[in-house]
């Protein structure tokens, strides 16, 4: 074993995962949390195969499908006429298809089933409100009394562990802004479907709609142009961001109009991306999820692909001769797969947001694809298997 102890900064999707799947491997994990309690930040989460099989693998699929929704379809539709484009089908089919389901949820279900999972692990340690502000195995000590082998940064976007690996990446502002807002099912307009992720596009800006049982109602994120608010999460929009939003999708369908001006809760993400860069510093320290490759949400991955890390560090960390050899075949195996999502995310944020006669070229090549045939462009995605 090259690593008996690890320190885990962040306790998001990437640091729980990844405390399960080392702890699965005999590795003791020490989660070092920020915030004083495991609070539920954002809406809605769309679970792909990928990410679902692993969870699978770490024992709380159940927990999960108790709760969520295995939508019947992803659905591309007009923003101006509501129209569907083209779909591809998931529910029974992306378990059949993927051999894993495809579910949507509240973040804080999977947040509260993920914590639960590491709380009930021998070898895990929760740590919560400790802000670590030097990524040192004495500056970890300090908090959990273990010394780590290896620290793993799993601190998100704003990653205070990446300053300690030389030439990592770097967070850039992408000028886009996620609103996010949910609506009850009783208020909610009729072209929001209970059976189906829908995306709804326009030029330069989209909406992505979806059922979220937990709350019997909608999550509904929309993305366009905006106004970097610095660093945050998450903030609630102003007047002038509201008129910015509702600017951008001027001669859209009047209902979407309508659910847009309506809203009174909707809070905006600033979408930052995290540049190319070093994960890892050849020796004790490691970067996972957000902290390494944050991207758009053109493609719903990064919460997947914070999955994704957590179980291939911890296949590594088990098969590589030395600590060194592990972080580095993590780094290039992850590197590989995390290049080919961003290039699909950045092929969606190209078609999603075209303007003019090209978008009517779009919808027209999209409709005339059986959905099987878009469902096989999905296959290296969703029936990806770490190795
Ligand atoms: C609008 C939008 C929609 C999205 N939809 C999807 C989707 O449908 N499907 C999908 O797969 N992905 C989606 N994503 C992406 C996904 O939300 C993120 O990729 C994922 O949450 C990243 O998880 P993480 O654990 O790496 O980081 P985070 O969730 O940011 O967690 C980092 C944790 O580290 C803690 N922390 C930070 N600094 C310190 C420190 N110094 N000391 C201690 N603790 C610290 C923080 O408090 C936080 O708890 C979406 C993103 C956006 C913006």
């Amino acid at each position: 074993m090259n690593v008996e102890n690890a320190a885990i900064i962040g306790a998001g999707m990437a640091g729980l995962t990844a405390a399960l799947a080392l702890s699965r491997r005999g590795i003791s994990c020490q989660v070092i949390e920020q915030a004083p309690y495991l609070a539920e930040v954002g809406a809605g989460l769309q679970l792909s195969p990928n990410a679902t099989r692993i969870l699978g693998r770490l024992g709380v699929l159940p927990q999960l499908e108790h709760v969520w929704t295995e939508p019947d379809m992803i659905a591309l539709a007009s923003g101006r006429t509501l129209g569907r484009i083209a779909h591809v089908p998931v529910g029974r089919s992306a378990r059949e298809r993927w051999r894993a389901p495809y579910g949507v949820l509240h973040r804080g279900t999977l947040q509260t089933v993920l914590s639960a999972a590491v709380s009930a692990e021998p070898l895990c340690s929760l740590h919560l409100g400790h802000r670590i502000d030097r990524a040192d195995p004495a500056t970890v000590a300090a908090v959990t009394g273990v010394t780590p082998d290896l620290i793993i940064g799993a601190d998100g976007v704003w990653s205070m562990v990446r300053e300690s690996i030389t030439n990592a990446p770097e967070p850039d502002f992408s000028r886009n802004v996620a609103w996010r807002f949910t609506i009850a099912s009783e208020v909610a307009p009729d072209f929001l479907s209970p059976y189906s992720v829908t995306a709804f596009l326009g030029p330069s800006a989209h909406i992505v709609s979806y059922p979220l049982r937990e709350i019997g109602g909608y999550n509904i994120v929309a993305i366009a142009s905006g106004v970097d608010p610095g660093h945050t999460w998450e903030a609630h929009g102003d007047t002038r961001q509201k008129q910015i939003l509702l600017d951008q999708f001027h001669g859209w369908h009047p209902k979407v109009i309508d659910l847009l001006r309506g809203t009174q809760d909707a809070k905006f993400w600033p979408l930052y991306q995290v540049s190319n860069g070093a994960w890892q510093n050849g020796r004790n320290t490691v970067l996972i999820g957000d902290a390494a490759h944050a991207m758009m949400p053109f493609a719903a991955q990064g919460a997947a692909m914070a999955i994704e890390d957590g179980w291939q560090l911890a296949l590594c960390l088990s098969s590589a001769t030395s600590l060194p050899a592990a972080l580095a075949a993590y780094e290039s195996v992850r590197k590989a797969r995390i290049a080919r999502v961003r290039q699909r995310g950045s092929f969606n944020r190209f078609a999603y947001h075209l303007r003019g006669p090209l978008r009517f070229g779009r919808d027209l090549v999209l409709s005339l694809r059986p959905p099987q045939s878009l469902a096989a462009d999905m296959d290296w995605l969703y029936g990806y298997e770490a190795s």
